[in-house]
């Protein structure tokens, strides 16, 4: 399937979602079309990610969290830890470098939990990695040290410059000494995200580079939040926004102001190589065989944003089974992006696959409508990168006009949203 793609120069070149190739071929058909998944999924016992959800609880209430409505389940205690070790040897076959990821909520916020089952998990896995992404503000030393000796990866929730937008700061005296003893080994990042008041991510990198004294401070996420409930959808950008976005963020692709930001070359990598569309994840890899979410009770989640006391936007639970009947465990919360009306036609397929997967009707296409300008971005960093041109419009005769005239470039302006309360 070829999209044309227009330069500023006059000349045009045909690229294929599915391939990630681009090149001189007419348009065609779509000569082999993605395998159609629509689950539901099921789980391999020689898990590669496995994350602990040790509960929602949080010390912090960011305006767009997704977890932030998610009904909670009964608390899961230390009580809990050995009963579930006592099980997992029953389920769980890893093979050396897979990851287990603690998450919360604030996951040191279950600290009395999470310290004697990542000591015991070490114990027993000496092998395998470990992560963790906290909003940093309980850390202190003994944590610091603690982290350091497990050997965890760290990622930092911070906004940087839009964090007032969204909670206070840490304290950041052991956040910092915490990055002098991971970065070394490259074990710590910093992961900010985007919204509609924090869009600019060379802003964002300068704040950190700042904080760090570290001109390559690492910045993990990096993207547009997606939408959850009316909180999210108050932080994603109006049209208008988003043009102005599409003009500034590509501007800042082209003199380099992203690249502190991992996902700057794996979205360059995505737009134009890599697998066929065919074998393309979800963004999140949670349909993956082998990746799994539980609670310390051994029921199986959707994800690591929900709980067993939470119902899918499809109407059924996010409990998705429990790790005692393995076999049984049935992902049917989620929409692969092959089943999505839209997707197998969308340019930015490789670099977006189908935003969050659990998402449904409105929400969803809020989530769309701010993937595909955040996506767009970074397909067009890619193609300029390759091409030395510039790009001015993608003529994909399917899409709204808002999706090809990118930046405006040949006319499109966003009609004016009239809300009725200012009438
Ligand atoms: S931007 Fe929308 S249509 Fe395109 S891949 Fe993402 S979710 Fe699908
Ligand atoms: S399904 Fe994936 S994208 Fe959606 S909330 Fe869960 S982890 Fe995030």
């Amino acid at each position: 399937m070829n999209i044309p793609i227009h330069f500023t120069d006059g000349t045009q070149l045909q690229y294929d979602p599915h391939t990630g190739q681009l090149g001189n071929t007419e348009d065609g058909e779509l000569v082999s079309p993605p395998l159609h998944r629509a689950g539901p999924f099921r789980k391999s016992r020689r898990v590669h990610h496995l994350k602990i959800q040790l509960g929602l609880s949080c010390n912090y209430s960011c305006s767009y969290c997704s977890q932030r409505f998610v009904p909670h389940a009964d608390q899961t205690t230390a009580a809990h830890v050995e009963p579930f070790l006592a099980e997992l040897g029953t389920w769980y076959d890893p093979e050396p470098g897979s990851r287990i990821a603690f998450w919360g909520g604030e996951p040191f916020v279950y600290w009395k939990t999470l310290k004697p089952l990542a000591e015991a998990l070490r114990a027993r896995y000496p092998d395998l990695v470990f992560s963790i992404i906290t909003n940093g503000s309980v850390l202190d030393a003994e944590k610091v040290e603690w982290l350091d000796r497990l050997g965890f990866l760290v990622a930092i929730s911070h906004d940087g410059p839009g964090q007032h937008l969204r909670g206070p700061d840490p304290n950041w005296a052991p956040v910092l000494e915490l990055y002098r003893r991971l970065r070394p080994q490259n074990r710590i990042s910093f992961n900010p995200m985007l919204t509609r008041g924090n869009s600019s991510r060379a802003a964002i990198a300068a704040y950190f580079i700042d904080l760090t004294g570290d001109p390559d401070v690492p910045l993990g996420e990096g993207s547009m939040i997606d939408p959850y409930d009316d909180g999210g959808l108050a932080n994603l950008m109006t049209p208008s926004e988003r043009l102005e976005y599409r003009q500034a963020a590509v501007a800042e692709l082209r003199w380099g102001g992203a690249q502190n930001f991992s996902i700057t070359y794996s979205k360059f990598r995505a737009a134009l190589g890599g697998a066929h569309a065919s074998e393309l994840g979800q963004k999140c890899g949670i349909e993956r065989e082998d990746s799994i979410t539980v609670d310390l009770q051994g029921n199986v989640l959707t994800c690591q944003n929900v709980s067993v006391a939470a119902t899918a936007p499809n109407g059924m639970s996010h409990n998705v089974g429990h790790v005692a009947d393995f076999d049984s465990i049935s992902l049917n919360t989620i929409t692969h992006w092959s089943a999505r009306q839209n997707c197998q036609r969308c340019p930015v397929l490789r670099l977006c696959s189908g935003t969050c997967t659990f998402l449904q009707g409105d929400m969803f296409q809020a989530a769309c409508d701010s993937s595909y300008t955040d996506n767009v971005v970074f397909l067009v960093g890619a193609i300029e990168a390759a091409t030395g041109k510039r790009v001015e419009y993608i003529d994909a005769p399917h899409l709204p006009e808002e999706r090809r005239d990118i930046f405006g470039l040949r006319g499109y302006r966003p009609k004016k949203v009239i809300h009725l309360k200012s009438i």
